[in-house]
């Protein structure tokens, strides 16, 4: 039996992976072990069983967290996310990656990110609003728009938000739409915010596919995930003109090597509820997760949970290059032999930073009382993330280091310049 992944000792590592490079950059070295150490452990871990009774009258209690990792930089910024196998050390790894993803991007946020041990397919809507609100009472002495602004991460979305915004706003006594990104657009959400996490990843892929001079014609895409972020990535690669071969949900996937239409499949799947019951009703054909990620592409895209690709399966993946649009999908082992097999992976906290970047962008609405249109969110969005490739790229080339080297290198710097300059190291 192996051993699971432990995603924060995987953060961990991969920040150490950097602590080389930094070494030229700070004099006082002890100061830079210091904030290293720092930056090993979140701020804050908040932890609270939430009791529910189901609409059967049964009794359930769900555990739930917040950790608020780091906010150097500004507020703490992150998802919610609702899952059945969500870790206290899971939800650690992923408040620290929110704290890099905002660096990275430069935008004014530190990261955190909160979780419930639950699956919430096994909840009504009724059940589901009952313990969100619980979890935003919970949550409400500690977030607020110059505090810790929570986010939909994977199982919510704008209805949890919305939630949420209730309870906390009922509480203060006042609106604050600010504390929350990732809205409905009616209660404040951003125009683009639902999409902006698949179209932040066609731009970074554009511009590394410009920067490497290959014709996005000639590439052929395999596509693990189809719920938000999986299904508006491959929406946007489409319309531009990418050739996807494959694409799975948790179910399984389909596949079809003349390229598919996920207009068309968007319409099956909502008809048919998963990708595998699309296949059995239809003439695509089926291909298991596992073995979609070892197709022969020239891009593969893990969009959906952490710790697709690993040691055991590293070897038998044969695509050119990877773009990591979940949080944490390659181990660290697994890091290492791409590094040296020379396959170019670009990172989570670069790739799907355009989420958490129109977020800022709803953020920065809110505070004004005004509304921007959908082509100036799409516009800076693409400006911002663009910014974010052309610094990793030059950090790539100057230093001859893999691109999540170079994008964790440049974020830890500036997280410990902040650190430095609030003189907490
Ligand atoms: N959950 C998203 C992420 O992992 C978005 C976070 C946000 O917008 O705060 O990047």
């Amino acid at each position: 039996m192996l051993k699971p992944v432990n995603s924060f000792e995987n953060a961990k590592r991969q920040l150490d992976l950097v602590v080389p490079l930094l070494l030229n950059d700070y004099q006082d070295k002890k100061r830079l072990n210091r904030a290293i150490r720092l930056l090993k452990k979140p701020q804050n871990i908040l932890k609270k069983k939430l009791n529910l009774k189901l609409d059967n009258g049964k009794k359930r209690s769900y555990q739930s967290f917040r950790i608020q990792y780091n906010d150097a930089r500004g507020p703490f910024k992150g998802g919610i996310r609702f899952h059945q196998n969500v870790t206290e050390d899971e939800i650690k790894a992923l408040s620290f990656w929110m704290s890099i993803k905002c660096a990275v991007v430069n935008i004014p946020y530190g990261g955190s990110k909160g979780g419930i041990i639950v699956d919430p397919t096994k909840l009504n809507l009724r059940e589901l609003e009952r313990l969100t609100k619980q979890y935003a009472n919970f949550l409400t002495p500690y977030i607020g728009p110059w505090r810790d602004i929570p986010a939909p991460d994977v199982n919510t979305n704008g209805q949890v938000m919305a939630w949420m915004l209730e309870i906390f706003e009922k509480r203060k006594r006042h609106h604050s739409p600010a504390t929350f990104t990732g809205k409905p657009i009616e209660l404040g959400g951003s125009e683009g915010r639902e999409e902006a996490t698949g179209r932040g990843g066609v731009y970074i892929l554009q511009a590394y596919l410009k920067s490497k001079k290959i014709n996005h014609k000639k590439i052929k895409l395999a596509i693990q995930g189809f719920g938000n972020v999986g299904y508006w990535f491959a929406k946007f690669a489409f319309n531009a003109d990418f050739k996807i071969v494959a694409i799975s949900d948790v179910s399984g996937g389909v596949i079809n090597t003349a390229g598919l239409n996920i207009d068309e499949l968007k319409k099956l799947h909502a008809k048919f509820g998963c990708l595998k019951e699309v296949s059995s009703m239809t003439n695509y054909k089926f291909i298991e997760n596992k073995d979609l990620l070892e197709l022969p592409v020239d891009l593969l895209v893990p969009a959906a949970l952490e710790n697709a690709i690993t040691k055991e399966n590293i070897n038998k993946i044969k695509a050119k290059f990877i773009l990591e649009m979940a949080n944490g999908p390659t181990t660290s082992d697994a890091d290492e032999i791409l590094k040296s097999n020379k396959i170019d992976l670009i990172p989570d906290v670069l790739a799907n930073s355009g989420g958490v970047t129109v977020s800022y962008f709803e953020w920065i609405q809110n505070l004004h009382g005004y509304k921007w249109t959908k082509e100036r969110v799409n516009n800076e969005l693409k400006e911002t993330i663009t910014k974010a490739f052309g610094d990793i790229q030059e950090v790539v080339l100057e230093k001859k280091i893999t691109y999540r080297e170079a994008t964790f290198y440049l974020a830890v710097k500036r997280i410990i310049d902040a650190m430095i300059l609030r003189g907490r190291v």
